[in-house]
């Protein structure tokens, strides 16, 4: 169960997300903010005819924007085309995608800081002038040709704007950084998910969950669907509290939504190396995470609930951490 916690996605949540997702922006929960200047963005260039300008959404993965995304373009009345970076390895797979958009399509390209250079030099034309130029020949005869492509709107997703190259996040009319989930919010959805599933799910039972999805509506779905597990062979079906926290007990799920992965870095952090400083990749080694996954996936939701905090000299576990564990600080 390492990974329920992972707010990656999985294959399974892949084929259940497409269900649950919801579809248009009155259903879309929480991002208040983000969601009103949308709003306003979209009316105002469906207005003018225009494709809406290019969007750069950013956040830790599971809270949002690929079916930000999707929203987006079925609020503009378009298609959507996704991709990804690491899937657009050669200018040539961009050039292919690009060139078979139609007017007024979306664009999603997930993980877009992956994009290689020579991949991004085909994208800054193509997002300011809605062209490319292709190289045609080889050697004496190789001569540039200027093709013209349908205007579009390129929705690019991150998990942090400060990956991505100066020259590519400049090409973007609205940048916009998705906040964790409040236990309400998510409580909201963990009840949409539900009724979309057809469990039955007690109020409470709901907020349990809420309160131990580390703020992310893919944790809180995945969790809702191992409870509904439980509740269906073992306690008669219904998904009451007791059921949940029980679920979650088995899950080893902790009551501040910590899981085995968050436990190991912690407490490495506190017995391997007296609570830090320690930096990135000497926790990674020592803990056998990858840095990235510790980074983006881990760390955000630890430091914003102030269990580790980051200095110059790399990370250190908090007081608040210490009695989370009720370890003694010796210092
Ligand atoms: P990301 O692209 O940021 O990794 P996704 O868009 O794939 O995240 O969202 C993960 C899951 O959480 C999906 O199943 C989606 O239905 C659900 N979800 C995300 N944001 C919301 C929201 N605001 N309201 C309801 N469900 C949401």
């Amino acid at each position: 169960n390492d990974r329920l916690l992972s707010s990656e996605s999985t294959l399974e949540d892949q084929s259940m997300e497409r269900s649950i997702r919801p579809s248009d922006l009155e259903h879309y929960i929480g991002q208040e903010e983000l969601k009103k200047n949308l709003k306003v963005f979209i009316k105002a260039a469906k207005e003018r005819h225009e494709p809406l300008d290019h969007v750069l959404l950013y956040g830790p993965p599971g809270l949002g924007k690929t079916t930000l995304a999707m929203i987006i373009a079925g609020e503009m009345g378009a298609q959507i085309r996704t991709t990804s970076g690491p899937a657009l390895e050669r200018p040539g797979d961009l050039a292919a995608v690009l060139s078979s958009l139609e007017p007024g399509d979306v664009l999603f390209i997930d993980e877009i800081h992956r994009l290689s250079r020579h991949v991004e030099e085909v994208l800054y034309p193509a997002m300011e002038d809605f062209c490319m130029d292709i190289v045609i020949g080889k050697d004496d005869t190789a001569h540039s040709v200027r093709l013209n492509l349908p205007p579009f709107t390129l929705v690019g997703a991150t998990t942090r704007a400060g990956y991505l190259s100066p020259p590519l996040r400049d090409r973007f009319g609205v940048i916009s950084r998705l906040q964790f989930y409040s236990p309400d919010e998510l409580s909201q959805i963990v009840r949409r998910t539900a009724s979309v599933l057809n469990a039955e799910i007690r109020d409470d039972a709901c907020k349990e969950i809420a309160g131990r999805s580390r703020g992310t509506p893919r944790i809180a779905n995945r969790l809702l669907k191992r409870i509904r597990d439980f509740a269906q062979i073992e306690t008669g079906g219904i998904i009451d509290k007791e059921t949940a926290r029980m679920g979650l007990t088995r899950l080893q799920v902790d009551e501040a939504g910590l899981d085995r992965v968050d436990h190991q870095l912690l407490e490495g952090m506190i017995h391997k190396f007296g609570g830090g400083p320690v930096g990135l990749d000497t926790l990674a080694a020592a803990i056998g995470e990858e840095r990235h996954t510790i980074e983006d996936v881990h760390e955000p939701f630890l430091l914003q609930n102030g269990f580790i905090q980051r200095t110059p000299r790399g990370r250190v576990v908090t007081d608040l951490a210490y009695r989370h564990f009720h370890i003694e600080r010796n210092d």
